[in-house]
Formats: structure tokens, sequence, C-alpha cells
């Protein structure tokens, strides 16, 4: 393993096989995990081998790459000017140009997996850091414009479809509104360091943070607390007025209180009794029906304006980048093609670079959660792959 060597190179000889790469070694610089560190060179190297596979990421770090291959016909009107990134900057794409320049077929490049609930982080690692929001059921979302998001396209419920119609508004936000029950129990947030109880193995402090804490994990209160999307107010007048200050410094949309107020008496109208049939709010009751939810994720069904369960927050929701599902393309060996659909020899590409395997072999609608596998999966296609072009079948068979 060579840290701090970044790869600008890939190297072939005549025959046209990739052999090796070359780039530049780093300065060594001691930052904390997910950190931009420098881009300051001591040196450069060049190594070479048998085979060559590129396992450099996607493109979701990347914001004018994410903007550059944006499906206008899929997710318009137009290119989201404001996201929030989900990854680190150095998921940058640069490798998926660079096997580009020496002949790798690249495809399904605007296929990309973005989420909808996207907070600016407080204390943010990466540059423009985002953190998403894993909600559960019971919030209210509303658009840009305050209109309430149609069935189903509530909070935990479909991606994409989510992602179309906010993007359809012509908008790169939208809002949720719940209160401090709500929040507690059902926003989880994704990325390690903000899952202390969980990272560390503790049971007692999982158990404690999110089954019997009212005020939900440590860091969904300091998000609360410092986080710039949110406003937490006493009443909904308040709530509404906190949410125009807050349009008000980024020349977003100002909210009227009345229509805001009958969304939310409409939602609230439907907590009445328990054999409501609107969707939401049956969807809140059967997730209650699994009792680990029941018990962690899921709030009892209850009326936003109800005093009892807390004060009123209202969450803008950014638009954050995540996850690329088209990039090189390989064929069941991980082997990359060449634009004249012929394999490129000694080239490998796994993992998000090839769009989690062969270019994008989740497809568009990917199954959230999913992604990891098709890296894993393909970089072992890769390894055999190699292993039999270095050893022959025998030999594969008896390291296998
Ligand atoms: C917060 C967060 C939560 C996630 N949650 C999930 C989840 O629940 N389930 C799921 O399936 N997926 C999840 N993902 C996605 C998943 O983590 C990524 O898709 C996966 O890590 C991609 O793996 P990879 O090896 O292809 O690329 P990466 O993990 O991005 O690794 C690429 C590596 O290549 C290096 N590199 C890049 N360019 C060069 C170069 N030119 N020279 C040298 N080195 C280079 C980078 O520094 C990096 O170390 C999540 C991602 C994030 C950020």
């Amino acid at each position: 393993m060579r840290f701090r060597h970044c790869v600008d190179e890939i190297l072939t000889d005549e025959s046209g096989r990739a052999v090796g790469v070359k780039g530049r070694i780093l300065q060594d610089e001691e930052v904390p995990r997910g950190q931009s560190s420098t881009r300051v060179a001591t040196g450069e190297f060049e190594i070479r081998g048998a085979a060559v596979i590129i396992a450099s990421g996607g493109i979701g770090g990347n914001l004018e790459k994410v903007r550059k291959n944006w499906p206008i016909d899929r997710l318009g009107p137009k290119v989201p000017a404001t996201m929030v990134m989900g990854v680190p900057a150095h998921v940058d794409g640069r490798m998926i140009d660079i096997a580009e320049g020496v002949g790798a077929s690249v495809i399904n490049k605007d296929r990309m997996w973005h989420y909808t609930e996207g907070l600016k982080n407080w204390d943010p690692i990466w540059p423009g850091h985002g953190i998403r929001v894993l909600p559960a059921p019971s919030s209210l979302w509303l658009d840009a414009t305050g209109k309430r998001l149609p069935p189903f396209l509530f909070p935990g419920c479909d991606t994409l479809a989510t992602l179309k119609h906010i993007c359809g508004t012509g908008y790169d936000y939208s809002w949720f509104i719940c209160n401090r029950t709500i929040a507690a129990r059902e926003f989880a947030l994704s990325g390690s360091e903000q899952n202390p109880d969980i990272t560390n193995k503790s049971i007692v402090q999982t158990l404690r943070q999110r089954v019997f804490s009212s005020n939900g994990a440590v860091p969904v209160q300091n998000f609360i607390k410092h986080g710039e999307d949110f406003v937490v107010k006493d009443n909904l007048e308040d709530l509404v007025a906190g949410m125009n200050e807050l349009m008000a410094k980024t020349d977003g949309v100002r909210l009227d209180y009345n229509a805001i107020k009958e969304e939310v008496e409409a939602r609230d109208s439907q907590f009445d009794n328990p054999y409501s049939k609107d969707a939401q709010a049956m969807l809140i009751n059967m997730a209650r029906n699994y009792w680990p939810d029941k018990r962690s994720r899921v709030a009892p069904p209850h009326k936003l304006l109800d005093k009892k369960y807390g004060p009123l927050i209202a969450v803008r929701m950014n638009l954050l980048t995540r996850k690329t599902l088209g990039g090189i393309e390989t064929n069941l060996s991980s082997n990359v093609m060449r634009t004249d659909g012929t394999p490129f020899p000694g080239l490998y590409a796994v993992g998000e670079a090839a769009g989690f395997g062969g270019g994008g072999v989740h497809g568009y609608n990917s199954l959230e959660g999913t992604f990891l596998g098709g890296c894993i999966f393909s970089g072992r296609a890769a390894g055999r792959a190699i292993v039999e072009e270095v050893l022959g079948t025998t030999g594969l068979q008896a390291k296998l």
C-alpha cells in the first residue's frame, strides 16, 4: 500500500496493454479522515505491474462534474445551482477522465444517485460538507413554495422519485416540518462520525440515545442547536417567520403563513382517529407494526401542532451529492472496455469508478444501501480475472 501517491497517468505498452501508472508523491500531512490534505508534490513515481485496477471512486465530490453530467431530461428543468457535498473532495472523478484519455469507454455518465434530505454540516470536515438525514415517515414534507409533496413522496420512501419531483419545482431545496419528538426519534444522520454510539459499538449509548432519550442522539441535538437549516419555534406563526428569515438570507421563496397553516392542519386532521385512510398516516401506523422501529425509529402518531410533542421544527432540506451510477464500462470480469467494444488488455475498473461495476450494473433505480456490495463484487471479479490471466485457470483453481 503506498499512501500519498496520486496517479496522474495510466501507462500502456506498444501493444496497447495497461502496464502501470505514473503520478506524484504528495507531501505528508496528518489530517483527520475525510479532510482535504495538501496537494503539494514532493516527487514523482512510476509503478509497473501485471495489470492495473482503477478503484478511485465516483464523481460526487466534484460539483462541476455533477452539474456537467446532470440529466436535465429526467431531473430538469435546470441544473441545480446549490447542492451540499455528501462525499469528500477526493471523490473527484479524475481517474475516470484519465482512463477515458487512454481509450476506456465511459458510459451512463448522467446516472447519479443524489439525496434530497441534505443538511449543511455545522462542523464540516470537507468543503461544502453535507449530512444526509435518513428520515422516518412522520414529518410533513413541503416543496420550496410550501406545497405538500404528493403521495408516496413521504420521508424515507423513494429517493429518486422525490429528487425528480423537487427538481421539477425549479428549486434546489424543500422543507420538513416536524417537532422535537419526531426529530429526536426519526432523524438518523448518515456518516460514521455522526453515529459515535454505533461506531464505538456502545450498546448502552445506543439504547440511551435512540430508545430512551426524548431529545434524540447527541449529533442530532447538535444539528438542531447549531445547524443553519434548522428553525425551532413554539408556534407555527413564529416558525414560518423564522423560515422566511432564512429565505431572506438566500433569496429563497418567502412562504405564506396561512398556506402553510392549511397544509399542517390538513395533515394533523388525519390523526383524529387511528383509522385514517390518509396515505402518510397509514404509512406511520404500518411502520410501527415492526417493534424495533416502534421503539426506536418511528414516533407515535400525533398532530404536529400538539404542544405536548415539543417545539415545532422546520428544516430546510438541500440536495446532497452522493453516488455515481455510471462510469468506466467493463465486462463481467471487471475488464475495462475500449470505445471499439473490445476489452482493454490489463486494465480493470471496480467500485464506484465503474458505477459499482460494469459502468452501471445497478441500473438507474438502484436499491438504497446496496452500493458497497457492488464495489466488493466487482473487486472480486477483477481479482479473479487477473489471477486467471497471470496464473492461468489451473493456477486460479489452486489459489481458490
Ligand atoms: C457518508 C456516506 C454514507 C454512505 N452510506 C452507504 C451505505 O449505507 N451503503 C452503501 O452501500 N454505500 C454507502 N455509501 C457509498 C459507499 O461508501 C461508496 O460508494 C464506496 O465507498 C465507494 O467505494 P470505492 O472503493 O469505489 O471508492 P472510494 O471509497 O471513494 O475510494 C476511492 C479511493 O481512491 C483514491 N483515489 C482517487 N483518485 C486517486 C488517484 N488519482 N490516485 C490515487 N488514489 C486515488 C481516493 O483517495 C480513495 O481513497 C456511503 C458514502 C458516504 C460518503
